[in-house]
């Protein structure tokens, strides 16, 4: 059977939600390996081997290199084990990866898959064009598929075996990186989890009235463990920060619950969330489009409905 390479980060962070995702949908097309940037620590070999990675290639990068720099070791690599696919992530690592590799292999690259099965011709990749308007099936048709996939497309299932760790040295043709690592810094809001992996999503709009308004916001993405986002109104409006800003010319989101609140459901802020499983919509005006969208729409003020909401759940 071929392997199919996932590309899982750098082996002394935590895994990742999306790695096991990924790790998931490879199982579909073969034999998954992971692919790890640095020495993996062991937390992250048992979670991968938890999820079905019988292999783990370990890529020296050079201290503080991106990892960009290991493009020429990654090449190797795959014109070695010839994977039937790569697979990577939607973070702006891998997406960068992604276009490297498919440059330096002559193949193709399908970014923002949403789903990724085997076909006749390949692995299919299919997308998610015009704001979630339609989904589209592509195929590589040239060399290995290279193929970035959206957080939570699948939920991840365990499958374990034993990793067998492979250390990759740098390829002797690495050109000296043009880029440098100078610093690192984690941006976190509070201790919420992060935007794209989190499984819940609470977002607030110009209908929160006020950043104040967001310790609301706050208070129930707490109770459900989620992570907080807002509209590109409230973001300018500077009631939250704008990297936490969901939709086209922000995030894209697609947890399994995503809370609409004060939010009237442009066709700009849908493109960052149709994704969601499931989608309930707080909002006073019922002819919101919002609630076009939405599986549960609850009209009312959010001001009433967000804390009864929490305290109902507190209560459970
Ligand atoms: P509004 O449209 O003003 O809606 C506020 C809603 O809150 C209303 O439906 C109102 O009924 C409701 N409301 C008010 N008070 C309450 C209350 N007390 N309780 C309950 N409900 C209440 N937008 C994005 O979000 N993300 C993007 O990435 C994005 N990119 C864009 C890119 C371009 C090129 C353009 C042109 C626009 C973009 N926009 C984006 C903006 C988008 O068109 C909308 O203007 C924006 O999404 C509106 O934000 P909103 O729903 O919070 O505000």
């Amino acid at each position: 059977m071929s392997t199919v390479l996932v590309l899982a980060g750098r082996g002394d962070a935590p895994v990742r939600r999306p790695v096991l995702q990924l790790l998931t949908l490879a199982r579909r097309l073969g034999e998954p390996a992971a692919v790890v940037f640095g020495e993996p620590r062991p937390d992250l070999l048992v979670a991968l081997g938890g999820h079905g990675a019988g292999t783990v290639h370990a890529v020296a990068v050079p201290e503080g290199h991106p990892p960009a720099a290991a493009t020429p070791a990654l090449v190797d690599l795959i014109r070695r084990t010839a994977p039937v696919a790569v697979l990577a992530g939607a973070d702006p690592t891998d997406r960068e990866l992604a276009a490297r590799l498919a440059v330096r292999l002559d193949s193709g690259v399908i970014t923002d898959a949403v789903d990724v099965r085997a076909g006749t011709d390949g692995p299919v990749a299919t997308r998610s064009v015009f704001a979630g308007a339609m989904l589209v099936d592509g195929v590589v048709r040239r060399g290995t598929p290279i193929v970035t996939v959206r957080p939570n497309a699948v939920t991840a299932e365990p499958a374990p075996t034993t990793p067998v760790v492979e250390r990759v040295e740098p390829a002797t043709a690495d050109p000296v990186p043009v880029a440098r690592v100078v610093s690192r810094t984690a941006r976190q809001v509070g201790d919420r989890p992060d935007l794209t992996e989190a499984a819940v999503v609470v977002a607030g709009g110009r209908g929160v009235g006020s950043a104040e308004g967001f310790a609301l916001i706050e208070r129930v993405a707490a109770v459900f463990g989620a992570a907080v986002g807002a509209s590109r109104a409230a973001t300018d409006l500077n009631w939250w920060p704008h990297e936490l800003q969901i939709g086209q010319t922000g995030k894209t989101v697609a947890p399994q619950l995503y809370l609409a609140a004060g939010i009237s459901g442009a066709i700009q802020h849908r493109a960052g969330m149709q994704g969601s499983r499931v989608v309930v919509a707080i909002n006073k005006d019922p002819k919101a489009p919002i609630f076009r969208t939405a599986d549960f729409g609850v009209v009312g003020d959010l001001h009433t409905v967000l804390p009864a909401l929490a305290s109902e759940i507190e209560r459970l």
